[in-house]
């Protein structure tokens, strides 16, 4: 049976949620996990080139169609998001490390091995062409699961769709652009080149390149997004003075992090524990982890 939103949904209403995990084996059972394949893409943050002009931000609303995100201050209305959100896929920031400061630009990081198309039950997140993490509206129940699963906050709900009458909301997050063949919006507009679109194995080589030829100038001497949580296809460097953690990327182990998840979600649903258990374990790693990157932030000071 083809899967769609409106089966997903028919099931949920009357099988109820545990039965409804019994129909899906798909997402009870253990899978492979994804690998880098030799055409996948992505990006390349350098933050030392970041002079924060947000060209790449108003880019990408525009090629998304997203709405502004206005806010008023001193007379002036402004298209000023403060975060990822329903209207938001790629945000810049200020990062601050103690009186060091940089730019940060957040959006998917397109995982290797993705945690929210682990948690998603229903296959709404998923990977096509490119190793880029996709997204199906159609088949989405809005169960909002990959909100909790994603190590780095990236998938946000359209709320203001939600209420005072639902219009169908979504999940909002970076398809790195896959609708247009013209590619990332954000990395054509850069004036400086700091985020680039790539081959991954292309940009890896980039980034080690820049780590190789400046010692000391990039934070840990490394590569954020290699090896991290199973690794990326998004990398970032940071200037030396401002941890990843201070850039808001998180400590992750070098194992991708569904090989945690799924050994949670297996044991849940084998024991036929309805998916609520898994939402409470997921959210009780992710707070967990969460807590350990703080933690290491201060101690870092
Ligand atoms: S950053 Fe989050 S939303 Fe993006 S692929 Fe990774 S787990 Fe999924
Ligand atoms: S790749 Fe496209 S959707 Fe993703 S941050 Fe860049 S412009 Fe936005
Ligand atoms: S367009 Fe480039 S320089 Fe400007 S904020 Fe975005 S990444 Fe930074």
């Amino acid at each position: 049976m083809k899967i769609s939103r409106r089966n997903v949904l028919k099931g949920l209403a009357t099988a109820g949620v545990a039965a409804t995990a019994a129909s899906l084996p798909v997402a009870a059972d253990a899978r492979e996990g994804y690998q880098v394949q030799a055409d996948d893409v992505g990006m390349l943050f350098d933050s030392t080139l970041c002079v924060g002009c947000r060209a790449c931000q108003t880019a990408c609303k525009v090629r998304n169609k997203l709405v502004t995100d206005t806010r008023e201050t001193q007379g002036g209305v402004y298209d000023a998001p403060l975060d990822l959100n329903g209207n938001t896929k790629n945000v810049i920031k200020i990062a601050q490390d103690g009186s060091a400061t940089t730019y940060m630009k957040m959006q998917c990081m397109h995982c290797v091995d993705p945690a929210c198309i682990s948690v998603c039950m229903a296959g709404a997140l998923h990977k096509v062409a490119g190793g880029i993490t996709a997204y199906n509206a159609a088949t989405c129940v809005g169960c909002r699961y990959c909100q909790i699963g994603c190590p780095f906050n990236v998938p946000k709900y359209e709320w203001q769709k939600s209420l005072p009458i639902a219009e169908d909301p979504k999940i909002v997050k970076c398809e790195l652009c896959r609708h247009d063949q013209r590619g990332p919006a954000c990395c054509e507009v850069c004036p400086r080149g700091a985020v680039i679109y790539g081959k991954r194995a292309d940009l890896l080589k980039e980034a080690q390149r820049r780590v190789k030829a400046s010692p000391g100038k990039y934070a840990e001497d490394r590569v954020y997004g290699e090896i991290d949580g199973g690794g990326t296809n998004v990398f970032y460097l940071s200037p030396a003075d401002v941890s990843f953690k201070a850039l808001g990327l998180p400590t992750l182990p070098r194992e991708p992090l569904p090989a945690l998840s799924e050994n949670v979600q297996h044991t849940t649903y084998t024991l036929g524990i309805a998916p609520i258990a898994l939402f409470t374990a997921l959210t009780v790693v992710q707070l967990r982890n969460r807590g350990k990157g703080e933690q290491g932030h201060k101690e870092e000071k």
